[in-house]
């Protein structure tokens, strides 16, 4: 049997990786500043993280959601004392896609409404309500669920505001800062109207925070930089630290019943292992406040370059806007550098390291980066 043809080709194979390096089969070293697009959050094979895993897989790798699973209480512990948001509740599943799937669903069963408001370049997932609040051409099949959303520019109020007036919005989905969109933050004012308008029409503010959550900003939620609260925070990539682990996290005002959301492996032992190795680590070394610190010293320093047109994120999730004649630095710092980035638009650069990317990690970047911009 072939692939499906529809995966990247590119012929390095990475077979380790420890932290922000990894390493291909001839042992070359690269420098890992994509993160796995945002998913190695506490660095690859963190010591912590081997070991949580190596020992819940010597205990037991899988027991069925049918009896309680007293790991997924211990993760929702955690996570709550992490993230600060201590009176959410959580509902654990497998994706990003499946997380937005989910707090999409969630929002109607609450409020009995239909329409939902998206964003123009989001990117929600590819499973059918989350492709729906989509903006991709790309990945829309024709039996998607457009019909019932309304897709509104970037950031505009007044267009906001008009939406509402019918009254039949049942949620709001918006990335704090959008990722695959080519790294745009969402302006705070943007977000505090979003939460004043759907508490006027008793509408659901879903924060995807599946690429811009989870640290990544330097705060846990990159919505929290607007001081709102949504009602539902979706959550995947970093959570894991590459295991397969996502969930939302609900506001109090939503309540549970019994067998509207489920998964056969959503929460399962090892992806509650996963999950509390990297809040743990998280909190052990601090990595809120490195990706504040090492991302703010990324985004000042590149400020500085002539020859770049505009930075955009904050913290860890970093876009880097070059002219068009200088797309092609993104290729020579693989090829020439060793070094591994995203890819935003062809002229945008997108970083997403680990967490706990070094400084001498990022001034490894940096004079890579200045070496091709200067040739
Ligand atoms: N939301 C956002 C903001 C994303 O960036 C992504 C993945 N790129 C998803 C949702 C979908 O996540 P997954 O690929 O895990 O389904």
């Amino acid at each position: 049997m072939k692939l499906f043809d529809v995966y990247p080709i590119n012929p390095i194979n990475i077979v380790r990786g420890q932290g922000s390096l990894v390493y291909d089969a001839h042992d070359t070293e690269y420098l890992d500043m994509y993160g796995g697009h945002a998913v190695i959050s506490i660095g690859h094979t963190h010591p912590n993280y081997v070991k949580r895993l190596e020992d819940q897989l010597h205990k037991l790798g899988f027991y069925s959601n049918s009896i309680e699973i007293p790991i997924q209480k211990e993760l929702a512990q955690k996570l709550g004392k992490v993230s600060g948001k201590e009176d959410y509740q959580l509902f654990l599943c497998n994706s990003g896609a499946e997380a937005n799937e989910n707090a999409l669903k969630l929002a109607s069963f609450y409020n009995g409404k239909k329409k939902v408001i998206a964003f123009s370049k989001s990117f929600h997932g590819r499973t059918s309500l989350a492709v729906a609040v989509t903006d991709n051409p790309k990945i829309v099949a024709p039996i998607n669920e457009t019909d019932n959303v309304i897709f509104l520019p970037w950031a505009d109020e007044a267009a906001l505001e008009e939406a509402f007036k019918n009254n039949e919005i049942t949620s709001v989905i918006i990335e704090g800062i959008q990722g695959v969109g080519g790294i745009q933050v969402a302006p705070e004012g943007f977000l505090q109207k979003i939460r004043s308008l759907c508490d006027e029409y008793n509408a659901v503010f879903i924060a995807d925070s599946v690429q811009c959550g989870y640290g990544r900003t330097g705060k846990f939620f990159s919505h929290d930089f607007a001081g709102v609260n949504a009602d539902i925070y979706s959550m995947a990539k970093g959570m894991g630290n590459g295991f397969p682990v996502g969930g939302i996290i609900i506001s109090p005002k939503i309540q549970p019943v019994y067998g509207m959301l489920g998964t056969t492996f959503g929460g399962n032992h090892l992806a509650c292992a996963a999950g509390l190795a990297v809040l743990e680590t998280m909190e052990q070394d601090n990595l809120l406040q490195n990706a504040a610190e090492v991302g703010g010293y990324l985004i000042k320093e590149l400020n500085k370059l002539e020859q770049v047109k505009e930075v955009r994120g904050r913290g860890l999730m970093i876009g880097i806007e070059l002219p068009e004649e200088l797309a092609h630095a993104r290729k020579e710092l693989l090829n020439k550098h060793h070094i591994f980035t995203g890819e935003a638009k062809p002229n945008v650069i997108r970083l997403l390291p680990a967490l706990n990317l070094t400084k001498a990690h990022a001034d490894r970047f940096l004079e890579a980066f200045v070496n091709v911009l200067n040739q």
